[in-house]
């Protein structure tokens, strides 16, 4: 029997096994689909700026088992193209070998590391489910010890898309841990080395990104960047002292680094490059997806790293997968519609259009799309081993048309 092996179970990782499982199972082909990862959850990545909680993530176990997709934890540390075999160390310290005939690696992306002195120490993230976790409890700690200065002092580091969603959800967070008079006293202070907010988003969004972090009486530090961090206190890049008991760094994705194993060229985030079938250039036997994959979403545009490209990768890069090993013909990917969904926290959401990204929901309705997005369309599917092969069609609309 022919063995398909997934790296990753993530968005784009999870879709591909499911995509995979659908097209052999209606194409009579027999293979065994691995999809190996280091907890049994995917983790909603999007939303871990929310108030923290064990819904941040979903478990694999019930969307897999249905269709007989084989779950192995561990970590993959090689990846052995000239024996088709991945390595992973798994619990107890064992090692193991899988053989493949085609992988599909989606083992998506990880924050960049801001590197400063105090930074590996002090510095908190929301990158993945266990560092929302810590930043949360820390959060608690910090609300419940007794009054110094900076206590109430909330710096996050880089005004990007999740910086701008942290900082308007952050007196949220606080009121969750302690009460209103707290949040409203709170100094929720966003750092932002260039000299715009939201640079990557354009011009469009601004004007009501600008309006919500007013709102929420977020302080805006340009042109500087955290050049020390200490248990209580930072120092910016242009010397200023700002007592803060947190600091939360949201600089910017870059992609696994196991990414070197495939021995592939890559673009500037570290994305393995794949041709319009997602298939690696120069394997003939590997398919990547997600956030560790560049590919064309049209002509001018790129795939972002973001769920609203990692999933529909996935969904082509499993039934490439599949076909290929069926011996019968593969589909190009390609996206050229683009959305955004931007939490502005209390003063809702923006929802934008096309790659200009003009703006064209806000406020109450936008948070609606928004809590839609990150409740509903962005989780597993589930039900019967039926519904979840239906949810892995891959000409089913999705994200749903707004
Ligand atoms: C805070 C935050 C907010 C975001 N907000 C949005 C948003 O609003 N909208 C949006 O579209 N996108 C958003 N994103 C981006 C989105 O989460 C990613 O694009 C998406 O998670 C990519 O999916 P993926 O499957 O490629 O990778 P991931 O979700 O990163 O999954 C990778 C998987 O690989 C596994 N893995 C990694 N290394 C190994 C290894 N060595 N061995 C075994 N398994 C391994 C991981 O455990 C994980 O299961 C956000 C991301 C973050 C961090």
């Amino acid at each position: 029997m022919k063995n398909i092996v997934i790296v990753g179970g993530g968005f784009a990782g999870l879709w591909a096994g499911l995509t995979a499982a659908r097209e052999l199972d209606l194409h009579g082909g027999a293979a065994r689909i691995t999809l190996v990862t280091k907890d049994e959850y995917l983790t909603v990545r999007p939303r871990l700026y929310e108030v923290f909680s064990e819904g941040l993530r979903a478990p694999l176990r019930p969307v897999l088992e249905p269709l007989g997709i084989q779950l192995q934890l561990g970590t993959v540390q090689d990846i052995d193209r000239q024996q088709r075999s991945v390595h992973l160390s798994v619990a107890g310290g064992e090692s193991l070998a899988l053989p493949y005939d085609r992988l599909i690696f989606t083992a998506g992306s990880e924050q960049r590391p801001l590197e400063i002195p105090g930074a590996a120490k002090f510095a908190l993230n929301i990158d993945t489910f266990a560092a929302a976790q810590t930043f949360d409890r820390h959060l608690q700690d910090v609300l419940r010890a007794p009054d110094r200065p900076g206590r109430l002092t909330f710096i996050i580091v880089g005004g990007g898309f999740t910086g701008i969603e942290l900082a308007t959800e952050m007196r949220t967070r606080i009121r969750a841990h302690s009460d209103a008079a707290t949040a409203r006293k709170a100094r929720i202070i966003l750092i932002e080395r260039g000299n715009v907010i939201g640079r990557h988003l354009g011009a469009n969004p601004r004007p009501a990104i600008e309006a919500a972090l007013r709102e929420a009486q977020v302080e805006i530090y340009f042109g500087a960047s955290v050049a020390q961090i200490e248990r209580d206190a930072v120092r910016l890049t242009d010397d200023k002292h700002i007592d803060a008991s947190t600091v939360v760094v949201t600089t910017g994705l870059r992609a696994n680094p196991l990414v070197a194993q495939l021995g592939a060229n890559t673009d500037d985030h570290g994305r393995v490059i794949v041709d319009e079938m997602l298939r690696v250039n120069g394997a003939h036997d590997i398919f990547a997806a997600g956030d560790a994959a560049c590919a064309k979403a049209d002509e001018q545009h790129a795939a972002l790293m973001s769920c609203q490209h990692a999933i529909p990768m996935g969904k082509y890069a499993g039934y490439n997968a599949a076909h290929d090993v069926l011996g019968t013909p593969l589909r190009p990917y390609s996206q050229p519609n683009y959305v955004t969904c931007l939490d502005l926290g209390e003063s809702g959401a923006l929802f934008t259009v096309g790659w200009e990204r003009k703006p064209e929901k806000s406020g109450a309705v936008g948070k609606q799309l928004k809590q839609t997005i990150n409740t509903q369309w962005i989780y597993p599917p589930s039900g019967s081993r039926e519904s979840i092969l239906a949810a892995a069609d891959l000409d089913g609309v999705w994200p749903p048309a707004v």
